[in-house]
């Protein structure tokens, strides 16, 4: 994993680059950036691992379905000022995928006139290149999501363990989401980088 060429290719594309050794570090930083405003967050566990939603609630106003599950609180988080998510992979040139089943995600991370996003991730996400981060959103990423809805995927059964591109109606894999820059009138997205093992 080359994280310099990471960080040069994401800053080639656009992107915001900060780059923390700890989660604690990175917590601190967008606990401190982050202020009186309207803050959505996607569902990821790096950022529960990073205890962002019991900070961020302090001084501001938070949206999460992982606390309040249901539509008005996915609503918010679309239409709030700041949006946070992870990635499923990176790869060395930049580019930024997530897999998405609903899609309330991926459609808060592409339209927002004036928003800021924050895409945290820890460094095991990136990969060489786009086929290896696809592979890896695709069969580390989604299978472990998965694990969190197991019914009849194909993925979550003995012989599993891998995504079979199944066609389960249940299944959380709808879309796929390439960020290969800043969308139009963004404010800013920013990538969080963090030297730990974090998420799915
Ligand atoms: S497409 Fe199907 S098999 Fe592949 S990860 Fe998603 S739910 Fe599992």
């Amino acid at each position: 994993m080359d994280l310099e060429k990471t960080i040069r290719a994401l800053r080639g594309r656009g992107f915001a680059v900060s780059h923390f050794a700890t989660r604690g570090e990175a917590a601190d930083y967008l606990d401190e950036a982050i202020r009186d405003t309207t803050v959505g967050m996607g569902g990821s566990k790096t950022l529960d691992e990073l205890g962002l939603y019991d900070r961020l609630t302090q001084h501001n106003d938070v949206a999460w379905h992982w606390r309040e599950p249901g539509f008005e609180t996915l609503d918010k988080e679309l239409a709030a000022k700041v949006f946070l998510s992870s990635a499923n992979a990176i790869s060395e040139d930049g580019e930024i995928l997530n897999i998405d089943g609903r899609g309330n995600r991926l459609a808060s991370m592409v339209y927002g006139p004036g928003k800021t996003v924050y895409i945290v991730a820890g460094t095991n996400k990136i990969c060489p290149d786009f086929d290896s981060a696809l592979y890896r959103a695709r069969n580390t990423a989604a299978v472990q999501n998965m694990a969190r809805f197991a019914g009849s995927q194909p993925c979550q059964s003995p012989k599993g363990g891998r995504c079979f591109d199944c066609r389960a109606k249940d299944r959380g894999c709808n879309a796929l989401l390439v960020l290969w820059g800043v969308m139009f009138d963004m404010a800013k997205v920013e990538i969080v980088l963090i030297d730990e093992d974090l998420g799915m």
